[in-house]
């Protein structure tokens, strides 16, 4: 009996399809031009429940498309709740512990994001900030950060995170190992 009921579980996880989400049909399109037909696990377990406003903590290797798995409900929240971007903020904040991984996620949603007027912006340390603050000034859907160039921005007053709707730790744990807790304490407040 429990054999089967694991067997009808597997078989469902399987055969599931990005159709099964009711994802808006930009992002549908996204994925289609990207040639993604199943969902990976990860994507499976956690485009649901975040789709319905819950909060997820998803554990998964790396490569097993973990940024779609946030990204892809990310923005079907903002194509079902439109509104004008605010000077300074955004709606959507991504932290990364590097600026590779930052790069990599923006990359990401812009991909997801390419039949959506979003705007996303992409910041880490080690460059001037200067073309930070010109990038964030009039407002970004979208804000992937690492932590302490976050923080700079918002020192400098550049920018503030009154507009956060949505907020995602990515390698959450590496941030954790990297000695990031006073900034993200001070972050999440
Ligand atoms: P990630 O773990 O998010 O870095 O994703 C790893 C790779 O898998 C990236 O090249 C993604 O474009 C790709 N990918 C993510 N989700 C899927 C999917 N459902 N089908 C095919 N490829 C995917």
């Amino acid at each position: 009996m429990l054999l089967r009921l694991c067997g009808a579980y597997i078989a469902s996880v399987i055969e599931m399809k990005f159709e099964d989400f009711g994802l808006a049909d930009p992002i549908m399109k996204a994925l289609a031009a990207k040639r993604y037909e199943n969902p990976t696990p990860i994507q499976q377990q956690s485009i649901r429940p975040l789709l319905e406003g819950h909060d997820l903590c998803g554990i998964a290797q790396t490569g097993t498309g973990k940024t779609a798995a946030f990204a892809l409900p990310s923005l079907d929240y903002l194509v079902r709740n439109p509104k004008a971007r605010l000077p300074v903020t955004c709606r959507i904040l991504v932290l990364s512990p590097t600026r590779e991984l930052a790069a990599q996620i923006g990359d990401s949603f812009r991909d997801y994001g390419r039949f959506l007027n979003i705007r996303v912006a992409t910041v880490f340390g080690g460059v001037p900030i200067h073309r930070q603050i010109k990038q964030v000034q009039s407002g970004v859907d979208v804000l992937v950060a690492t932590p302490g160039r976050l923080l700079d921005l918002i020192d400098q007053r550049a920018f503030h995170l009154n507009g956060v709707e949505i907020f995602v730790l990515d390698e959450a744990d590496q941030m954790m190992d990297m000695g990031f807790i006073a900034p993200l304490k001070r972050i999440v407040k």
